[in-house]
């Protein structure tokens, strides 16, 4: 019998077990400890931005990225269809509306719809850009660094700053990118934007089992942010709360796992960029990263046209993939949302296989990978 080859599971094998024992001993267990500010801080110093604030997942931090922006049922927000969910559900959270935009080869918002949406769909007036559809307020862009590559930041942020948009990026799947040529060299993925968010979930290149971080570089939204992530208090001794606040801190256990997760950071990257390597020497056809920039390579996209068959094949030799996020534009909450000129999502849906990346991946696993791979489609 083969063994089970999964999709991408967490790597536990560093000094997690220390740390948390450590919390445990020092009965250190909630949404306060000194584990958590030591997280911040390393978060911080890894991806050179000025303030950090954990809280208990990516989308949390989203959701508060908008609040802290000011983005509320006055507003729209443009957003890639191409995406997990969890980037778009909390511009509804903050009864905002969402407007769907196509992606680009990189598999992330294509910058060129991107001003033509500005340009043909909306008016600019007063520094505000107006959609002619609603003559709603377009204020932000979430932008999602998709499976570890980098979004075209350049053009977005150009956009952005011409039409007075706040850019969000969504680098919950990106920790790690960054920049090695260009306007933006050696800059991280959320780190160009206003504000920044990554994810700790088990599935993602680190994980506190649950959990996320914010980055950005002002210092009134990160306060805003780590003031409305702790319940909006404005007086410890009385309990006053001038503002609807929410308990999305993270806690001081899962900031233990984070700290020893983030140690094997730059190694887990190593082994993930060798095994996408080995795929490709063994002719297995991914999708590349931008080359002006050095991706995480969280997630390999195989391009096939027999997707289902494929994963279901794939199963049955117990090797684990999955399709790609159903668009969702086409998801029961949102279809009657506005989109533009959704082309290139389509194509990619039909075709993209994620195929097993995690860190823990072994030479022989991907080897047997690519040879189970070849056999389903030459049979
Ligand atoms: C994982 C993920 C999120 C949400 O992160 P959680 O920590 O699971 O809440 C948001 N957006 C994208 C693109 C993701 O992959």
């Amino acid at each position: 019998m083969e063994k089970f080859i999964p999709l991408s599971v967490p790597n536990i094998k560093g000094n997690e077990l220390k740390y948390v024992e450590k919390a445990l001993k020092e009965e250190w267990v909630s949404t306060a400890g000194s584990f958590i500010v030591d997280f911040e801080n390393n978060i911080k110093d890894y991806t050179k931005s000025n303030f950090a604030i954990a809280c208990q997942s990516g989308t949390a931090g989203i959701h508060l990225a908008l609040i802290a922006l000011g983005i509320n049922s006055e507003n729209e927000v443009i957003v890639p269809t191409l995406t997990f969910i969890a980037a778009v559900n909390p511009v509804k959270y903050v009864n905002a509306e969402p407007i769907f935009l196509d992606c680009d080869d990189s598999l992330c918002l294509d910058a060129k719809k991107l001003q033509q949406f500005c340009e043909e769909e909306c008016n600019f007036v007063d520094n505000k850009l107006i959609n002619k559809k609603t003559n709603k307020h377009i204020k932000a862009i979430i932008v999602v660094h998709i499976f570890g590559n980098m979004a075209n930041m350049e053009d977005i942020m150009d956009i952005a700053n011409k039409y007075n948009l706040k850019v969000i990026e969504d680098a919950t799947e990106s920790l790690g990118t960054f920049y090695t040529q260009g306007k933006y060299k050696d800059k991280f993925a959320g780190t160009i934007g206003d504000v920044g968010i990554y994810s700790f979930n088990g599935n993602k290149i680190i994980t506190t089992g649950g959990g996320g971080m914010v980055v950005c570089s002002d210092e009134k939204i990160a306060k805003k942010i780590k003031y409305l992530s702790t319940q909006a208090k404005d007086d410890e001794v009385y309990f006053v709360h001038n503002e609807i606040g929410y308990n999305y801190r993270m806690t001081n256990l899962q900031a233990a796992v984070g700290i020893a997760q983030l140690e094997r950071l730059e190694e887990f990257i190593k082994t993930k960029e060798q095994n996408y390597n080995l795929y490709i020497k063994n002719d297995i056809n991914l999708l590349s990263f931008n080359k002006n920039c050095r991706p995480n390579y969280w997630f390999y996209s195989y391009l096939t046209d027999e997707r289902d068959i494929l994963i279901k094949k794939l199963q049955e030799n117990k090797i684990q993939t999955r399709p790609i996020w159903k668009l969702i534009h086409t998801l029961k909450p949102y279809k009657n949302s506005q989109t533009y000129k959704i082309e290139k999502a389509n194509y990619y849906y039909d075709k993209v296989v994620n195929i097993p990346c995690s860190s823990n991946l072994s030479y022989d696993d991907v080897l047997y990978v690519c040879k189970t791979i070849k056999e389903i489609e030459n049979s």
